[in-house]
Formats: structure tokens, sequence, C-alpha cells
């Protein structure tokens, strides 16, 4: 398939988290036309290819009309080529050839590649990124993920890994992380490290935390990053400072990524960013009083992603159709 009819046609997108596939038949206006899912309990590397396997026959089979390929976007470092997962912090993969096993598996022309990209691409086409020389996505979740979209292409380094700001070390020998370094970003600007500030919290101060651990039947380990953010909704004091704390240290990052990259925009997606203003009102406070430079040059716009939990597959199905359209899948 080349020429224009290929971008004319839907694609089918799939976002790889660490406990689900959920995956979608995308038209080239970015309109979600079918969904499908399944949980991958294991994780392990076979249980999520026979996921991916499992969601693109039940969305083919629901579809009628030709589909361009399969985009799949993974929580996962690649190399350039999309060939090989060589790491992946939350996930089972080391090294492993995903691309291969699938291409042998699906028999369609495929994209594979990192799901904050997949996210990216997919504002930068269709949501609040629209438009930008420069844009940057930075997905808050398990962890922190990234994606850099510069003059109307995605970028992704010389090897494949850029955007891993996650792992930016911003505490000298701070908490441990998934990659094997201290004190990284993501252990502080993420749903994550809501949870473990929460556990901190009330092990060491039980009463200030008394609403928080109502929450666990007064059981500290058990307090998850989602604990937090739904007490804070609900205007609990101490969740609420919790995540002003995880905005404070999400506008250092952005202070800092504005300092090397100065984009245009930086979009925050990923679970976290549901608490939208909660989050992000102190996160562009810090930004403004710790941009380099700041009341002699414009910083970025920090807004919310505007297509929530639906980026990772709309963008991974609309770089399949790119792809394929380039010759390239
Ligand atoms: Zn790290």
């Amino acid at each position: 398939m080349t020429g224009p009819a290929v971008t004319a046609l839907p694609a089918l997108g799939i976002d790889i988290g660490g406990t689900k596939v959920a995956g979608g038949l995308v038209a080239p206006d970015g309109e979600m036309l079918a969904t499908a899912r399944r949980a991958t309990p294991g994780a392990s590397v076979s249980d999520t290819e026979d996921a991916i396997a499992a969601v693109v026959a039940e969305l083919a089979e629901g579809h009628e009309g030709a589909i361009v390929g399969v985009g799949v976007g993974a929580a996962g470092w690649f190399d350039r080529t999309g060939d090989t997962v060589l790491f992946s912090p939350h996930l089972a993969w080391r090294n492993s050839t995903l691309r291969k096993d699938l291409a042998a598996r699906l028999q369609r022309p495929l994209w594979v590649g990192n799901d904050a990209d997949a996210a990216a691409w997919a504002e930068y086409r269709y949501g609040a990124a629209r438009g930008a020389d420069l844009a940057l996505m930075i997905t808050l979740g398990t962890g922190i993920g990234g994606g850099i979209v510069l003059d109307g292409r995605l970028r992704r380094g010389s090897h494949g890994v850029a955007g891993e700001w996650g792992h930016m070390r911003v505490v000298p020998d701070g908490r441990l992380c998934a990659c094997g370094n201290r004190g990284c970003w993501e252990q502080y600007a993420s749903g994550t490290a809501l949870g473990q500030t929460a556990r901190e919290v009330a092990r060491t101060s039980p009463a200030a935390a008394a609403l928080l651990l109502e929450r666990v039947d007064c059981e500290p380990d058990r307090l998850t990053g989602e604990h937090v953010a739904r007490a804070a909704y609900d205007g609990d004091p101490l969740a609420l400072e919790l995540v002003t704390e995880v905005g404070c240290w999400l506008g250092q990052g952005i202070a800092d990524l504005a300092a090397v990259l100065d984009p245009e925009v930086v979009v925050i997606g990923g679970g976290v960013s549901v608490l939208g203003e909660m989050v992000l009102r102190p996160a562009r406070e810090r930004l403004e009083r710790a941009l380099p430079g700041r009341g002699f040059r414009p910083g970025p716009r920090v807004v919310a992603a505007a297509l929530g939990a639906q980026a990772g597959i709309v963008g991974a199905a609309d770089l399949v159709r790119r792809a394929v359209a380039e010759g390239e899948a």
C-alpha cells in the first residue's frame, strides 16, 4: 500500500501498560472508531504479545474495510529502528525483539515505539500541542515518560532513547529508581512518588495523615498515589499538600528542560494529569521562579494533555499510517 489512499484509511493503535493492553481503530482525523483491551496480569513478554495479538484480531474482525497497519506504543526504551526494546524499567523487556515477533504474528505493516513518543505525536497532530514548532510531552504515571516533536517530526535521538527525562537526577543520593540510579526525577514527580511520600508521612506522622489512613484501614504500606489523588479531590489538606509538592517538582524539572531545549509548549499527560490544575498550578508557579534567565526570556506554556488516556493509541495509529505512506513500514 502506498500513495494518498493510505492517508484516508483507519489504522490500529495499541498502548501497552504494566497491567493491560489497550487498542483502538483510529480514523485519519484522530477519531476513535472502536476499542478493545486485554489484561496482562503476569506481564511476561509472551503474555503481552498474546494480548496484543488478541486485541488486534478483535479490532480487525470488527471492521469491514482495509486497515493501514498496527502502531504499538510501549513503556520501554527502543533502539532507533524500533526493532529492539532495549530496556523497560517497569515491564519485562530486556533487549527483546518485540517488532520482529509482532511482524511474524500479525503479518501487517507495523510501527513499534515508545508510548510517550506516541502520546506526544497525538498531542501534536490532534491535541494540545497542535502546530507547535517544539513541543515536549511529559507523561506522569508509574514513572515519567517523555516525547519530543520538533519541526513536525517525532525526534527520538541518535540511539532512539531521547526524552527519558524521568531519569534526570534531581536529588543526589535520593530515592532508588528502577533504572539503577538514585534520585531520578520520576521518584519525586509521578504517581509512584505521590504514593511513596504519602507512606513516609503516614508512618512518621500518623496523626497528620489520619484522613489518608482511614482509606487503607490504618495500614500505611497500602497507600498508593491513587488514594492520595482521590483524597486530594475530596479536599484532604495533607493530600493536597502532597499533590502540590509533586507539582513543584514537575515545575522545577520543566525549568531544567527549558534551559536545554527552549520548548514552545510542554504537554502534561498520564494518569496523574487527571488532577489538572491541582498539579499544573504549582508547576507553573515553580517554573516561573526557576526558569533560567526569568524576566528576560519567554518560557514554555504548560498545558494539560487534550487526548487523555487515548493519546498513546491515537498517536501510535497515526505513526504507522505515516510510516506506511512514507514507505517505512
Ligand atoms: Zn531512574
